[in-house]
């Protein structure tokens, strides 16, 4: 209910962001947001967080100068090694801080939305972990697309509901998650994968990934003993990027890049570039940039990377948008493979697909740059989960997913 969200100021970024969801969830949301409050100014709380980034997640991770790109492209290059993560990716940061939330608040059960099946493995590893029942909503669609993410999820010993409606995808999956929790929420927690959906997740989302740029931004000073010029990240729901950018927002001088899908084009219809294409629209309980048609219906997106395959974007990118502070281009899925190949061939590091959207657009932006100046992208994560993806497109069979 939009009016009393709107009462709540700190729930909007701006105009974007609030909680555009049923009455039935508003008290469950409430509920959260005060458990959250009290569990980041609990010491405790953010000492057992930190232990398992650590001991488990295998934090922190490497800030590495990639010598043989800089001395290509002609600036220091950075990458933040999110791809050293256990599971793979970022995703496991915010995973970790939210199912201790939820264990903090009773919590029995866990439920999670997918697309590609990244965050519902990272969920199930976390449920795993701590004793949790883990159900994972899934598209039928993507059920089939992502068989292997499938049977990991099976692995760990969540359960994975395939949800047919719509288009059978992450959106519906998502509807379904929403629609189980306002029924359940009494013993279960829903554990949202990106900085979207009602207010208070893109706030925990952001909270819990912003270890990537507190780690990120004591490195590159000891490093470099100064800030860095520009820093990058790939924009699906924007987790990794929010993450990225949160130690650097306050720091002006920093230029902030955030990198979204532009499929086979952003004139081609077919992409996933929410903010250079979308109008501010309400989609799982948020405001925000939303891909829509003329009568306000959301359109599927289209990235050859299932992890930025989403038609919205989290709301304080559209408000970092909207007032300049981060700049927001789009690669298309060519430009992307393209630089996961020179990534591959010239570091030794072969990354996801997703993450291959940002390293595109470095390449691009370090021809600008002089020699001593530095960038940081963020390597979100490893491309082992595209590997079949990989061998089609370059094999010119197109696309699996
Ligand atoms: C899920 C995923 C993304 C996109 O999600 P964000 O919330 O925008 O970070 C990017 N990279 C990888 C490796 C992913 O798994």
């Amino acid at each position: 209910m939009e009016g009393k969200g709107k009462q709540m100021n700190h729930s909007y970024y701006g105009e974007y962001g609030g909680q555009y969801i049923s009455e039935a969830l508003m008290n469950t949301l409430y509920e959260l947001e005060t458990a959250f409050q009290d569990a980041i100014k609990d010491p405790l709380f953010l000492q057992e967080y930190h232990y398992y980034l650590k001991e488990y997640v295998g934090r922190e991770t490497p800030l590495y100068l990639a010598g043989r790109l800089s001395e290509e492209y002609g600036c220091k290059i950075y990458l933040k090694r999110e791809d050293l993560n256990h599971t793979g990716a970022h995703k496991i940061n915010n995973v970790i801080g939210q199912i201790l939330l939820a264990k903090r608040m009773g919590k029995k059960k866990v439920i999670a939305e997918t697309g590609a099946g990244q965050h519902g493995v990272a969920t199930a590893t976390g449920a795993a972990l701590f004793n949790m029942e883990c159900t994972v909503y899934m598209g039928t669609e993507d059920i089939e697309r992502q068989h292997l993410n499938v049977m990991r999820m099976e692995m760990l010993g969540a359960k994975v509901v395939g949800v047919r409606s719509g288009s059978n995808t992450l959106k519906d999956a998502t509807n379904e998650a929403i629609r189980t929790w306002a029924r359940t929420a009494e013993d279960t927690f829903y554990i949202i994968g990106s900085a979207v959906g009602p207010h208070p997740y893109p706030k925990m989302v952001k909270e819990f990934q912003k270890i990537i740029s507190v780690e990120a931004k004591r490195q590159f000073l000891e490093k470099e003993q100064r800030l860095p010029d520009v820093v990058m990240a790939c924009v699906g729901g924007g987790s990794n990027s929010i993450g990225m950018f949160a130690e650097f927002i306050e720091d002006k001088e920093v230029e902030l890049i955030g990198v979204e899908a532009a499929g086979m084009g952003v004139s081609s219809g077919k992409h996933a570039a929410a903010m250079a294409a979308g109008k501010p629209g309400i989609l799982h309980g948020m405001k925000s940039y939303l891909l829509q048609d003329e009568d306000g219906n959301v359109k599927l997106a289209h990235s050859i990377s299932a992890g930025l395959d989403y038609p919205g974007v989290g709301p304080e990118h559209a408000f970092l948008h909207d007032t300049k502070r981060v700049k927001y281009v789009s690669v298309t899925d060519q430009e992307a493979m393209e630089a996961l190949s020179i990534l591959c061939k010239m570091e030794g590091i072969i990354p996801a697909i997703e993450s291959s959207h940002a390293l595109a657009y470095a390449f691009k932006k370090a021809k600008s740059m002089k020699k001593n100046q530095a960038m940081i992208v963020c390597l979100s994560g490893r491309g082992d989960k595209d590997a079949a993806t990989i061998e089609s497109y370059f094999n010119g069979e197109g696309y699996l997913n």
